[in-house]
């Protein structure tokens, strides 16, 4: 086996960074050398500080990376990839200012998934999107990947087989999204348990916008969104990890629910042959039983990587209606995240390539 590359984690002391550190551990392509946070954490060993957040996971990370310090993002970082689990604001300047210094950024955060040069990707649906890179060579030495918020890797999941195979006409989506989504300090208790916050800033504007830029087309240098708008409904609920979907589709081409079945069902996605190590056996998993998918028995599917799809009907409105659930912390997030930079090893975006 090739050696491991080293990689940076920013964002480390956070819900997603902290899982991004323990997916990194032990991982057999990637070694863990540095971490970050803001400034009010900078200098502190990382064990230090997820001791004060209470961290449950940190007992599954190894002594060598709870010494580690943690810097600020515009300190010097060695390694060439880094994996971004900063908040929007801070990754704005950050991700620019780090590619400039010629580092691959995988970013979880909104900042930049929008951009035109900046590829938005799932890889078992548009890995082929890496080809916006070739634009971003003329902003930074460097370049910037991003994964989508974490309600959208559901729903684009999901829309996937059904774009592919009849065309996506229109979409309404309506969310039960867990805490854990929010990050930290998250909701207050108080507002939260036994009660449904029905707002969640920015993440319809998110729903109604990512997935078409995934589903979309990349020819000629560019990614040519898919056309069809998107509904989206948004709700807080007192779930602490994985977000549910309730999803219609209008199809261009009309087809029944055991038509849409089979295309669920049968979705691989495109980096089979690859063997990325966090990918799952399953990228789609059509449940049969009505009472399913339940956050708390099926978002781990697939180690967390597995969208769990149920209850694929006829929908009055539109032409089909299904539920579907994300873990949002590691599909969602640090798995999505982790995928990418697998993704982005191979295909020699860093580190020449050539794995597996
Ligand atoms: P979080 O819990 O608030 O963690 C934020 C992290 O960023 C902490 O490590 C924090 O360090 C650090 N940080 C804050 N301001 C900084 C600055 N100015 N410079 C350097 N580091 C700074 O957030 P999260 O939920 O993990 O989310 C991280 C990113 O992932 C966000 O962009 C979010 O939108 C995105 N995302 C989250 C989810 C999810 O399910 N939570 C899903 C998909 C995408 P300190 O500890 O020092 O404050």
């Amino acid at each position: 086996m090739a050696e491991r590359i080293d990689v940076g984690l920013i964002g480390a002391t956070g819900t997603v960074g902290v899982r991004l550190a323990e997916l990194l551990s032990g991982h057999p392509w990637f070694r863990l050398a540095e971490v970050g946070a803001s400034a009010s954490s900078a200098g502190r060993a990382y064990g230090a500080a997820l001791a004060d957040l209470a961290e449950p996971s940190r007992g599954s990370l190894s002594k060598d990376l709870l010494d580690l310090h943690l810097k600020t993002a515009d300190e010097p970082w060695a390694s060439p990839l880094l994996l971004s689990a900063l908040p929007g604001n801070a990754a704005l300047a950050a991700e620019e200012e780090l590619a400039g210094r010629g580092h691959v950024i995988v970013s979880n955060a909104s900042s930049y998934r929008m951009d035109p040069a900046v590829p938005l990707i799932i890889p078992e649906v548009n890995a082929d999107h890496l080809g916006l890179l070739d634009a971003q060579a003329e902003r930074w030495p460097g370049a910037i990947v991003t994964n989508p918020n974490c309600a959208v890797v559901g729903l684009a999941l999901a829309l996937a087989p059904l774009h592919q195979v009849f065309g996506v006409g229109a979409v309404t989506v309506t969310t039960l999204q867990g805490v854990s989504g929010a990050g930290r300090p998250g909701p207050a208790a108080a507002d939260l348990l036994g009660n449904v916050l029905p707002f969640i800033a920015g993440e319809e504007e998110k729903l109604a916008s990512e997935p078409q830029k995934i589903l979309g087309e990349y020819a000629n240098g560019k990614v040519h969104p898919a056309e069809f708008p998107v509904s989206a409904h948004t709700h807080r609920v007192p779930v602490a990890h994985g977000h549910l979907l309730a999803v219609s589709v209008k199809l261009k081409r009309p087809a029944g629910p055991e038509e849409v079945e089979a295309a669920l069902s049968s979705f691989e996605g495109g980096i089979v042959d690859l063997d990325l190590p966090t990918a799952p056996e399953r990228v789609l998993r059509v449940l049969a039983d009505d009472e399913r998918p339940q956050p708390t028995l099926d978002r781990d599917r697939g180690a967390g990587m597995t969208v769990s799809v149920g209850r694929v009907r006829q929908c009055e409105t539109l032409d089909v209606k299904f539920s579907a659930l994300v873990h949002n912390l590691i599909r969602g997030a640090a798995g999505a995240a982790l995928l990418n930079a697998e993704l982005c090893l191979v295909r020699g975006v860093v580190g020449g390539g050539d794995r597996g």
